[in-house]
Order: structure tokens, then C-alpha cells, then sequence
């Protein structure tokens, strides 16, 4: 990492690099070595209060000011963050271990999207003339206020700039904690919004574990929490959220469904397969891990998708010719190591990889597993890691009613030529975020979020200004006032 990449302390609120050493140790590892690259320290009580006081304190400021200039320091953002994409993407790969072949493409370019975006909306964002006869009633859209964003570890700068771009349009102010794993992204975010023009304390990072996170969602100052992560720390989140009946985002995760029929293009469909499940090392909360194939096209699926995993360029993640780096942690290593050994107990067939790499980091092979039935731990549970299961179907009805036999709803695809079937089959999924003839894109302008146990409310598009706002309605009397006595 240059100089200028690494942030310099490890909170940033009101406008600066704040450190408190008091606070608990938290040591970054790089996941290609193993080996540490940065400390910074949890926040201390006094470091949470600094933050959410600050938030509090540039909220009138900022609410005060047109959508127009606010939407218009946020699009500087963007420029910034597209300016320095080479610095800030290496900073990603060595916060995740992400190959900087994805991380130049897809994180802090995904950032500046959305801060473009929501920045390009904030000065359209209007309320309503309701004519009621001679009386009307208008309607003001608001900034809810201070808004807590907790991340998760695989997209450090995406999930910051995904929940601060839209808090921010509408006028809200923002203290954000990353995951303990991946600490570094966020803080430059924070630095470039204030370079780009936003007052001091509208986005504030703070550092720290879940009771952090718990310390920042039970203040009474925080009218709103936007949480990345997995689902039963998003029930616990809700629950304290509802506590203090705050508004809440839920983005958590899934087991979502591929389903290939028989008649799709063989090799699109395995392209589909590989965006679905091994991109980011499988780190994706949207993957598509439960991988349906039609009996006519299974052996030939499985064989090319074996064929195409030979291709995996598996080694240092800043080698432009890698394309599969490391799992984010040791920690998250042995859990997914724990659901292969799993799948093998359970009568599943490996059908390629399953092994962690004998060098140093947290590498493990993109794995396959064949002969998965519906029981199976690996069917059921989220993984979170690279491993696909494929398992054989005959019918339509069937495939639906197995795909949507989870508690999840985040996603689900589906790829076959029949253009009826694909429209059915995308309704009849019950997920918040579907796809035809493709898999796990996110652009900004398309609603994210799940249904069921995966969350509550989408991030992104239109859809996240009303996540991020309220409307006030004025009822305004044209004549005189009937009262009964
Ligand atoms: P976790 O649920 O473990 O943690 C998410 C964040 O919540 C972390 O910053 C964590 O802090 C914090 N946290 C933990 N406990 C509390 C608490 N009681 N109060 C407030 N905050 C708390 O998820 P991971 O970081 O392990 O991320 C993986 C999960 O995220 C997967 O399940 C995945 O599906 C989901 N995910 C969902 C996405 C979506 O958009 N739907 C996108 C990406 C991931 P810390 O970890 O520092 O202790």
C-alpha cells in the first residue's frame, strides 16, 4: 500500500482521524499471508459518544441545505473515488483478499455508482399536492436523522457508500461501523466526503465489535439502522431497533436458487453458475448456491462446469491474472471447511476441489458437491464460502416448490430460452432480487433486498429514498372551521 492509501487512525468523526488507544486491540489481517497489515482500536464509550454527537450536531446543517448541493458533493464523491480507484481498490484487496482483478471493477466503482446515483437524485426528491376540494394537503419528504449503517466484511466500501449515498441525499447524517475484519475501507470513504465539500460530522466511522454496533443502535439519538450481515445478528439488530422503534434496512442472507432447465444455453448457464457462486471467493450474500439442473442437461452441466473450474487462476490477489483469491479469515475458513466435511458425512458427492491450498492465507478450492439431496446440511444451511451444490430436477412444479422450500428470500435466477417460463418462474420465486438468463448483478439503479428471513427493505434505486425519508403531511383549511358545539 502507498502512503496516501492507508488510513491514519482508526475512527473518523467530525472531519478528522480521531484514535483512542484505550479502546480494544483489532488487528487486520491480509488474507493472502495471514499475516498482519494495520491495528486500529475498537471505540471506547467516549469515542461512540463523539460520533453520534457529531452526527447529531451536522444533521440541521445538512438537512438545511438544497437536495441540489448536497446532491452535488456527493456526486464529487464519486468523481474522487473513480480518481483514485487503483488506490482505494488495492486497499480493498488488502482489507478482503479480494483479486485486485475484482476489486479494480467492482467496489470502489460500485461506491462511486451509487453516490453518483443518489447524488443526481437528491435534488428531485419532492412531496405531494393532495387537493381535497377547496382544502389541500401537502406533503414534505424529510430526512429521518441520524442513521447507524453496520457493515459486513466482504464489500467494506460498497456496503459504506451503498447505505451513506442514499442516507445521505436525504439530508440524514451517518455514524458507520464496519465489521472488526475489514476496518480500513470505510474511513476513506469518510475522508473523501469531506474533501468533496459535506460538513463535518454528516459521515462519521467508528470501529468496534457487535457491542459496538449494540452501543450505536440503543442511543436515542438514532432514528434509523441499516444493517449487512447474516441473520441472526439481524434479529438481534431489529429487536433492539424496535426497542426505540427505529426505522430499519435489513440486507442479511441467503441460500437463494439457480435453476437451469434442460432447454438454456449450456454455456451461459454454467457462466451463470460460476457468477453465482465463486465470485469473491463466494463471499456473496446473494449467491445462487443452490444450483437446479434438469435431468436432460445434468451430466453434460456438471461436466463442462468441472471443465470451467480448470480455468480458477488461484495466487496473489494484486497479480492481475488472478481471479480466485483467499477466504476473508481463518475463522471463516474452518467454518466452511466444516460444511464440506459436512456434505461428505452426509452422502453428498465432491465433485471438484474441497481442499484448503497447502500456502500460506486462508485459500480453498472452488468446490462442487453432486448427489445433493433437500435434507442435507449443505442444502439448507448458509455457507458463505465457495461451494456450489447441484442437484437434479424433473419437473417445473417441482423445481419451484423445492427453490422455495427455505426460510430465505434473497435471490434466485433462472436460465432457459422458453420466454414464458422464465417470466412464471421469476414470479413464482419467492425472493426479493431475481434474475433471467443471468446472476448476481447489482446495479444501482435496480432495487437489492430480500424477502422472508433475508431482511426488510432494499437498498438502492428510488426504492432506498424511502427507506431513508419520511413524509410529513400538512392539512391546510381554505375556509372556516365546523365544529359540532
Ligand atoms: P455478522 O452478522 O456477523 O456481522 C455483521 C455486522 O454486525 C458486523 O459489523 C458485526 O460486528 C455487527 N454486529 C454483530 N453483532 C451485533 C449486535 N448485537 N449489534 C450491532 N451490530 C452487531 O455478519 P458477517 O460480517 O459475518 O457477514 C456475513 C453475513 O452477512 C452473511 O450471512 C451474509 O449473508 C450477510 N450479507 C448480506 C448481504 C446483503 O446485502 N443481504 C451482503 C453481504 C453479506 P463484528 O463482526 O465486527 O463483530
Amino acid at each position: 500500500m502507498t502512503h496516501t492509501t492507508q488510513p491514519t487512525a482508526s475512527h473518523f468523526i467530525d472531519g478528522e482521524y480521531v484514535e483512542d488507544t484505550a479502546g480494544d486491540v483489532i488487528t487486520c489481517i491480509y488474507p493472502a499471508t495471514g499475516k498482519p497489515i494495520a491495528t486500529v482500536h475498537a471505540a471506547t464509550p467516549a469515542v461512540v459518544e463523539r460520533a453520534l454527537a457529531a452526527a447529531k450536531r451536522a444533521g440541521p446543517i445538512w438537512a438545511a441545505m438544497s437536495g441540489t448541493e448536497r446532491g452535488r458533493i456527493l456526486r464529487r464523491a464519486a468523481d474522487i473515488i473513480r480518481a483514485r480507484n487503483h488506490d482505494l481498490s488495492v486497499l480493498e484487496t488488502y482489507d478482503t483478499g479480494k483479486p485486485y482483478s475484482e476489486t479494480s471493477v467492482a467496489d470502489a466503482t460500485s461506491g462511486a455508482d451509487a453516490l453518483e446515483y443518489f447524488g443526481g437524485l437528491a435534488g428531485s426528491l419532492t412531496g405531494e399536492h393532495i387537493q381535497l376540494g377547496g382544502d389541500w394537503v401537502y406533503t414534505v419528504r424529510e430526512p429521518l436523522g441520524v442513521c447507524v449503517g453496520i457493515g459486513a466484511w466482504n464489500y467494506p466500501t460498497q456496503i459504506a457508500c451503498w447505505k451513506a449515498a442514499p442516507a445521505l441525499a436525504c439530508g440524514n447524517t451517518m455514524v458507520f461501523k464496519p465489521s472488526e475484519t475489514t476496518p480500513l475501507c470505510a474511513l476513506k470513504v469518510a475522508e473523501i466526503l469531506v474533501e468533496a465539500g459535506a460538513p463535518v460530522g454528516v459521515f462519521n466511522v467508528v470501529q468496534g465489535m457487535g457491542a459496538v454496533g449494540a452501543a450505536l443502535v440503543g442511543d436515542e439519538r438514532v432514528a434509523k439502522v441499516s444493517l449487512t450481515g447474516s441473520v441472526p445478528t439481524g434479529r438481534r439488530v431489529y429487536a433492539a431497533a424496535a426497542e426505540g422503534m427505529k426505522h430499519v434496512t435489513m440486507e442479511l442472507g441467503g441460500k437463494s436458487p439457480l435453476v437451469i432447465f434442460d432447454d438454456a444455453d449450456l454455456e451461459n448457464a454454467v457462466s451463470g453458475a460460476i457468477l453465482a457462486n465463486f465470485y469473491s471467493t463466494g463471499q456473496v450474500c446473494s449467491n445462487g448456491t443452490r444450483v437446479f439442473v434438469q435431468r436432460g442437461l445434468h451430466a453434460e452441466f456438471v461436466a463442462r462446469l468441472n471443465a470451467r473450474l480448470a480455468n480458477v487462476v488461484m495466487g496473489d490477489p494484486m497479480d492481475p491474472a488472478v481471479n480466485y483469491g483467499p477466504m476473508v479469515s481463518e475463522a471463516q475458513m474452518q467454518i466452511v471447511q466444516g460444511f464440506i466435511a459436512k456434505g461428505i458425512e452426509e452422502g453428498a458427492t465432491l465433485a471438484h476441489g474441497g481442499n484448503r491450498v497447502a500456502r500460506d492465507g486462508f485459500f480453498l478450492e472452488p468446490t462442487v458437491f453432486t448427489d445433493v439431496t433437500d435434507d442435507m446440511t449443505i442444502a439448507r444451511d448458509e455457507i458463505f464460502g465457495p461451494v456450489l451444490s447441484v442437484f437434479a430436477f424433473d419437473t417445473e412444479d417441482e423445481v419451484m416448490a423445492r427453490a422455495n422450500a427455505t426460510p430465505f428470500g434473497l435471490a434466485a435466477g433462472v436460465f432457459t430460452n422458453d420466454l414464458t417460463r422464465a417470466h412464471r418462474v421469476a414470479q413464482g420465486f419467492e425472493a426479493g432480487t431475481c434474475y433471467i438468463n443471468t446472476y448476481n448483478l447489482a446495479p444501482v439503479e435496480a432495487p437489492f433486498g430480500g424477502v422472508k428471513a433475508s431482511g426488510v427493505g432494499r437498498e438502492n434505486s428510488k426504492e432506498a429514498i424511502n427507506h431513508y425519508s419520511q413524509v410529513r403531511s400538512v392539512y391546510v383549511a381554505m375556509g372556516d372551521v365546523e365544529a359540532p358545539f
